[in-house]
């Protein structure tokens, strides 16, 4: 029996920027069973990533209830929240946030470190094993493509085996081609019981998900599961189907919009 593994509820994020407030998330509700893969697509500044960073325990919310695997992590203190994130949960970053002077096994390791393995080769070697990637274990970020980096950062994401993988626009800095095979990765994952959440602004890849939700000034406005007429419209929308963040207008004033965040 699948049950939900993620429940929030009324789920808010402001941030005060001098007189202005932005209110990043502005109340969402949303609750992913056990097993889903699901994506959340809309216009750059909807508050993707601040969801995002709010369901990885990497931030806490303004208001609101997050529960994760039936514990209130809203609540937690931040103690507590590094605990249930290197536990539960695996984040894939667009720009891959390795370490650049150390090796592939060893960027895989950190979580390891965290969760004070004493072992750490092994499961690094085998979390690289499951992204194809063993035979560049040794070589550091700089002698590795793009798409090699991003599997390093998934190989780490999964070394403790989480039950949950968070990516926010993992195929952003890919070429197509490569950003296949890590959405491939992602349904291998999914396939062995792990609940993929994605962030794309790329309908193709948003697609490929069993459940789109879209996102537009800090709420989802849509919320459905993937079928063939699903894709039919959304592909279709604007014509030939131009990139969400490119087609839509910006939600928010660009002053709002720190230069660091995307
Ligand atoms: P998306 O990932 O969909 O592009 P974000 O979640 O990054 O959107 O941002 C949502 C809104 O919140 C934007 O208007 C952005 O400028 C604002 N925002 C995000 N992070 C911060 C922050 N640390 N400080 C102030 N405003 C922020
Ligand atoms: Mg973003």
């Amino acid at each position: 029996m699948k049950r939900p593994l993620i429940q929030i509820k009324k789920l808010t994020k402001h941030y005060v920027m001098g007189d202005t407030t932005v209110r990043a998330l502005d109340g969402v509700d949303l609750t992913v069973m056990e097993g889903e893969f699901l994506s959340i697509t809309g216009a750059s500044g909807s508050g993707k990533s601040t969801l995002m960073h709010l369901l990885g325990c990497l931030d806490r919310p303004t208001s609101g209830e997050y529960w994760l695997d039936g514990q209130l992590v809203s609540a937690m203190t931040d103690r507590q929240l590094a605990v249930i994130r290197n536990q539960k949960i695996g984040f894939v970053f667009q720009t891959f946030n390795l370490i650049q002077r150390t090796s592939a096994a060893d960027n895989v390791a950190v979580p390891l470190f965290y969760a004070r393995k004493n072992w750490t080769g092994g499961p690094a070697l085998k979390a690289l094993e499951r992204v194809g990637l063993a035979h560049r274990a040794t070589h550091k970020p700089s002698e590795l493509s793009g798409g090699e980096r991003q599997r390093v950062a998934i190989a780490r994401a999964i070394v403790n085996e989480p039950k949950i993988i968070l990516a926010d626009e993992p195929t952003g800095n890919l070429d197509s081609r490569t950003g296949k095979q890590i959405m491939q990765i992602f349904h291998d994952l999914n396939h062995a019981g792990v609940t993929v959440i994605l962030v794309t602004h790329e309908m193709s890849v948003a697609l490929q998900a069993r459940r789109v939700i879209r996102m537009r000034d800090g709420l989802m406005y849509e919320d459905r599961t993937v079928d063939q007429s699903l894709r039919e419209e959304l592909l279709t929308e604007g014509g030939a189907a131009p990139p969400v963040e490119e087609a839509a207008p910006r939600a928010r004033p660009p002053m709002a919009r720190p230069a660091n965040v995307s």
